[in-house]
């Protein structure tokens, strides 16, 4: 089917404004444009700018912005990302302040009348502001088709006991096991806070709306994706791992932010080390670690004695040297590279030298170290990045849990570094370690297989806009 047969279908493509939301949602908009269609990235204006640097001028995707009123929201004053907010206590008020977007928005609906509107799953009021309109909104959730049937299963169960007695997920494929404690605001509960309110309208406005985008494959998550299909009953079109949209080095080293070192000095330094011998440490792009879990990680990294590549966030806590044990960077020259602040994440994990991750299994960096066909150490820092690694570990047994059983917005569970060490060296060496490489690596081939053409991921995301195209008429 040649791409000029869509034209000429407009979609509004509306992410929060965080980078794990941003990032995929831009790529879904380059994904689109690259088939004809109008690709609209609506955004802040700090965001716009932040977005243009990124994605250049050349793929045909426009950006429209929309005043962030911070000061309403009892945000500082630039605060426009959920990266930005100066402490964790700020995280809420900056998602209640989101929905004073909702009267500019609906003015851009007015004025441009899109044919869709790719929002959001935490903007849930972007199905009422699209209907006024005649317009369907699409939801975008950002994770697993495994984390969507947890959140639509759990939805008013309120059948536990205690925060740390686990149970099985009720109505769920597989006998799947979580906490209150992980299950968090997705269980039914007297406590209403911000964050479960948004969920359960999350979950109302899934139903009323047209359908669920997900940057899954078929092949990665077979009997979720047909349970949330056939059994739930929803609309959903699987259309990743979008990150394959990168394809030339440029798009991968500034994909999210500007990278805080010179991809080649990082490519050059990895071109130096033996296949599969490196770990690489990131927990994306929220999360801070305090210096007692940093210090964990260094010297369970030390221990291993396995060479790393270790991303750490700037924090002003951190800049002194107290977060690592005295002289750790001088003894680890040559066998770690810390990167502060923001890797070329995409290019590293792509390179052959690296053998494992370590990751807080946010849905994105997930995803990437599958179809890089790199195992994990999962150590997932809230809620949904706990059902993540449930599929990880569980499901498609590419992981090695470092015993993480605690969420903490923004800062995850304190491990030791014993644990640390323990799971880094079973996930590098020895015969479970290359059973999981093999089978990451048979992932690594499915994912790109499903976004070639004819593979299930492109041919959804054809479905999709063909099915579009014909209500736009
Ligand atoms: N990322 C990156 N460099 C970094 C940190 C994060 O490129 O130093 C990217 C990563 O590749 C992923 C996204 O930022 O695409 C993080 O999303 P994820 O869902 O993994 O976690 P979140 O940041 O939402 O917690």
């Amino acid at each position: 089917m040649g791409s000029s047969e869509y034209h000429p279908l407009h979609i509004f493509f509306f992410p929060m404004m965080a980078p794990g939301h941003m990032i995929p949602t831009i790529d879904m908009a380059k994904l689109f444009a690259e088939k004809g269609v109008k690709a609209t990235v609506i955004t802040t204006p700090l965001n716009a700018a932040f977005i243009s640097n990124v994605i250049g001028k050349a793929n045909g995707i426009h950006i429209q912005t929309i005043e962030f009123p911070c000061a309403q929201a009892g945000l500082p004053h630039g605060c426009e990302n959920a990266d930005s907010i100066p402490s964790p206590d700020m995280l809420q008020p900056f998602l209640l302040g989101t929905r004073l977007l909702q009267e500019p928005f609906e003015q851009l609906l007015l004025n441009q009348r899109p044919h869709c509107v790719v929002a959001d799953m935490f903007f849930p009021w972007t199905t009422d502001s699209a209907a006024k309109f005649g317009i369907p909104r699409l939801v975008f959730h950002g994770t697993s088709f495994f984390s969507l049937c947890v959140l639509a299963c759990l939805g008013h169960y309120d059948d536990v006991s205690s925060d740390s007695d686990s149970f099985v997920i009720p109505n769920f494929p597989g006998e799947i096991r979580i906490t209150r404690m992980q299950a968090g605001s997705l269980l039914k509960s007297n406590d209403i806070t911000v964050v479960s309110k948004l969920v359960e309208e999350a979950r109302e406005s899934d139903l009323r709306s047209y359908g669920v985008v997900v940057n899954s494959f078929y092949e990665l998550e077979k009997v979720y994706a047909d349970h949330y299909r056939k059994v739930l009953g929803r609309k959903a079109w699987h259309v990743g791992p979008l990150s394959l949209c990168n394809r030339n080095s440029q798009e991968k080293a500034n994909r999210g932010k500007e990278a805080s070192i010179d991809e080649r000095e990082c490519l050059k330094w990895l071109d130096t080390k033996k296949p599969d011998s490196v770990v690489y440490v990131c927990f994306g792009s929220m999360a801070k670690l305090c210096d007692s879990q940093l210090r964990a990680i260094a010297t369970g990294l030390e221990a291993s004695g396995q060479d790393f590549i270790w991303v750490v966030k700037k924090n002003k806590q951190h800049d002194g040297e107290e977060w690592v044990p005295d002289g750790f960077e001088k003894r680890m020259e040559g066998k770690g590279l810390i990167i502060r602040g923001w890797a070329p994440q995409l290019l590293i994990l792509e390179h052959e030298a690296i053998g494992a991750c370590v990751t807080h299994c946010g849905w994105n960096s997930t995803l990437e170290a599958v179809t890089a066909g790199v195992p994990m150490v999962t150590w997932p820092i809230a809620a949904e990045q706990f059902f993540n690694e449930k599929l990880v570990i569980e499901v498609l047994q590419i992981g090695v849990p470092v015993g993480s059983k605690i969420p903490v917005e923004l800062q995850g569970d304190i491990i030791s570094w014993e644990s640390v060490e323990k799971a880094v060296n079973r996930v590098m060496k020895g015969e479970e370690a290359t059973q999981m490489r093999n089978k990451a690596k048979v992932f690594s081939q499915l994912a790109k297989g499903a976004m070639q053409e004819g593979g299930s991921s492109y041919s959804d995301l054809n479905a999709l806009i063909q099915e579009l195209s014909l209500l736009s008429h």
